[in-house]
């Protein structure tokens, strides 16, 4: 057990109030990177009390197993034009940084007015490459993490609570 169920609904909680104060009148599209922020991206929602719209990306970057290829690729598109609007990106956790790096340019591209990330967890001890991270749940160890919507293999995503995998 690393994040408890209720360790998680107090932070996101408290993450979706600033999200709102700072997004206060500008009707945020808030991104989430599929497939492991499914759950973070369904709370987070819900915790925001302003008009937000809501839309997702698919990106896989790692196979089965744990480790990063360092490729990225989208693999289903956002269904709006995000030129002009405000876009926050919700991602499970930021791990090397390849990620998001890649997805921050392809985004930027389309010239949204803003473009800010929210990561639920962050593994700084792994990071190869900057990316600024604007709203950050919980900073984690270098430990594979499953359940709230993170897999190994394609399983555990429905566990409520985070936890360490070990042995792998
Ligand atoms: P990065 O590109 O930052 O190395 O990796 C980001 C992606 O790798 C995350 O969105 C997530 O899908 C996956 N990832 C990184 N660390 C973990 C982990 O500890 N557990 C799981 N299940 N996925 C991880």
């Amino acid at each position: 057990m690393l994040i408890t169920e209720a360790a998680l609904r107090a932070r996101v909680t408290a993450l979706g109030a600033e999200i709102a104060h700072d997004y206060r009148e500008l009707r945020p599209v808030l991104v989430a990177v599929l497939r492991g922020a499914f759950v973070f991206m369904a709370d987070l929602a819900r915790a925001i009390p302003i008009e937000i719209e809501t839309d997702f990306i698919g990106v896989s970057s790692y196979g089965s197993g744990t480790r990063s290829s360092g490729h990225v690729r989208i693999t289903s598109d956002l269904e709006r034009v995000i030129g002009g609007r405000h876009v926050l990106l919700v991602e499970d956790i930021v791990d090397t940084g390849l990620t998001l790096a890649y997805l921050r340019r392809a985004l930027e591209a389309r010239h949204p007015a803003s473009l800010k990330i929210c990561t639920l967890l962050d593994k700084r001890a792994r990071r190869e490459v900057e990316v600024a991270l604007d709203y950050v749940g919980f900073p984690v160890e270098d430990v594979y993490v499953v359940g709230y919507g993170f897999d190994y293999d394609g399983l555990y995503r429905n566990l409520p609570h985070v936890a360490a995998l070990e042995d792998v």
